[in-house]
């Protein structure tokens, strides 16, 4: 069996303006902060926590001041491992992160049993954590107590990027490098028990919308939270492609509240 929910912690209202270049600044979307919770079998996986119950202390300490008008979160922060309490599921066993951001890492003090996966290049960010929505922060990454694991990807393609790690050895879940928003990154492909497939970007892009114009993020965004703005915008060709030869693919940006919506959320299953 294989299924995924997509927990959401926190949301925001923001301008579309805000999100991507070229969005309206008259309408508003929602930013949602979102842990994807999948089961295979009998292991449950967390890929990104969302914002956890420690993040208030978080963002006092690593948030500077001037990004705070820019980057924010409304409360109520309703964190994952408080939903998944209680549901009698499996205990999660290990948390993959697509980067290691603030809005991302948040949760992970919440789960002190599971395991923290990331790429090797990933661990290169998280070893020289700081303030600020451009790196790891170090009331999420600096405490002790977490068991770091490196993703290991083999040189073998999918979907035109150049390397992937079948999680199961079954297809049901692949990684792939999506090195630009941190030097990082990665994306999931999930195929469900039903044969429908979805590819979770990350912070790749932030809308669907965004992707379908092939826009980058809003400007200011792109100069404080992409890591390199080149490898980033062809990051976004290829997912643009990967779409193009599968349109029935979903692919789902961690932030866009759109799209979520549409798949709902923990405890609905998407099979
Ligand atoms: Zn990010």
């Amino acid at each position: 069996m294989v299924r995924f929910a997509i927990i959401n912690t926190a949301s925001l209202r923001v301008r579309e303006g805000m999100v991507f270049a070229g969005g309206d600044f008259g309408r508003e979307v929602t930013n949602n902060f979102s842990a994807i919770v999948v089961q295979h079998g009998k292991e449950l996986f967390l890929f990104d926590s969302g914002l956890g119950a420690q993040v208030a202390a978080q963002y006092r300490q690593d948030m500077p001041a001037w990004q705070r008008p820019f980057f924010r979160y409304d409360d109520p922060v309703v964190p994952a491992a408080v939903q998944l309490a209680g549901s009698g599921l499996p205990p999660v066993s290990r948390i993959i992160l697509s980067h290691s951001h603030w809005d991302h890492a948040s949760g992970l003090a919440d789960f002190p049993g599971a395991e923290v996966w990331v790429s090797p290049e990933e661990r290169e960010v998280l070893g020289h954590p700081g303030p600020g929505v451009g790196g790891a922060w170090p009331s999420q990454v600096a405490t002790a107590g977490i068991k770091w694991r490196s993703l290991k990807f083999a040189s073998v393609p999918h979907e035109g990027f150049a390397r992937s790690l079948d999680l199961f050895g079954d297809g049901s879940v692949v990684l792939v490098p999506m090195f630009g928003h941190t030097s990082g990154s990665v994306g999931m492909f999930v195929t469900t028990s039903a044969q429908r497939r979805f590819f979770f970007v990350g912070d790749a892009v932030w809308s669907a919308a965004a992707l379908a114009e092939g826009a980058g993020k809003f400007w200011p965004a792109r100069v404080l939270v992409d890591h390199d703005a080149d490898a980033t915008a062809a990051v976004i060709g290829q997912i643009r492609r990967v779409r193009k030869a599968h349109p029935e693919l979903v692919v789902v940006p961690a932030h866009d509240g759109g799209v979520q919506d549409r798949l709902g959320y923990f405890p609905k299953w998407v099979r």
